[in-house]
């Protein structure tokens, strides 16, 4: 049912999904195998609150190929999960990330002192169990990157939409950089610019599935084996091929996440 867009040889480690999506509940058993029959050797489905961080280490549970982040998103902070129970969630072995968590400001930004609060809070818990965090930042880049300096967790900033300039200070502190299906959208603005520039070691793709399907897809259900068409646009703006493409950011993912 899904072999045609999924025709695919190579590695496909997808950083950052939510396949709790009710979307999925029809389809997911099918996808799954057939993802992982075609390239799809790493899923890492995130939580947003206790309910999706559960749901992720449930899926996690079930697959073997698919890892499990719980966090409490900056728009979930309403939602009555505290970092005490993340906490609690995050020592499931197969639970390899603290996210997504971060900074929103383009969703709510009447409460940025809550949000930065429980970010904080969480960056400690990710330090305590020497976890990395998966960072959502959405028009809070001045705050996030003032917390990443501050604390100097290791991670991700996850479907990254920031500036040139803040891109090499996230390279300094070591952090990684995800790249979703925005960077095949026509209106991609400066993300090229920071594709282009993002060192080897550092860069890794990912889905933010359901959302974000890459062209030709736009606009559809995503899924992580729609990973390739993001991948072959990266290819062409660092002049490779998208089979390195994916064999790099596939080892990548396995070091950021320590997973084999
Ligand atoms: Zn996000
Ligand atoms: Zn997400």
């Amino acid at each position: 049912m899904y072999s045609e867009d999924l025709k695919n040889s190579y590695p496909i480690f997808d950083t950052h999904c939510h396949y709790e999506d009710e979307r999925f509940d029809p389809i997911r058993d099918e996808l799954f195998r057939e993802m992982h029959q075609n390239g799809v050797c790493g899923i890492v489905t995130c939580g947003c609150d206790q309910n999706s961080s559960k749901a992720a280490i449930k899926m996690a549970e079930d697959y073997d190929f698919v890892y499990a982040a719980v966090g409490i998103h900056p728009g979930s902070i309403d939602s009555g999960t505290t970092p005490e129970q993340i906490r609690e969630l995050a020592q499931h072995p197969k639970c390899v990330a603290i996210g997504e968590i971060g900074l929103d400001y383009y969703w709510v930004s009447d409460n940025k002192e809550k949000q930065i609060e429980i970010f904080e809070k969480q960056i400690a818990i990710a330090k305590e169990l020497d976890l990395p965090i998966i960072i959502h930042d959405r028009d809070a880049h001045g705050d996030t990157l003032e917390i990443l300096k501050k604390h100097k967790p290791k991670g991700v900033v996850h479907c990254y939409s920031g500036s040139v300039e803040m891109a090499e200070e996230l390279i300094k502190l070591g952090l990684y950089i995800g790249v979703g299906g925005v960077i095949t959208f026509k209106n991609a603005k400066k993300l090229p610019d920071v594709v282009k520039m993002i060192p080897d070691e550092l860069l890794l793709v990912e889905t933010d599935c359901p959302y974000l399907a890459p062209e030709p897809y736009r606009g559809k259900l995503c899924h992580s084996g729609l990973i390739k068409y993001t991948a072959e646009k990266i290819a062409e703006i660092r002049g490779k091929t998208p089979e390195q493409i994916l064999t790099l950011t596939a080892k990548n993912a396995k070091i950021l996440y320590n997973v084999k």
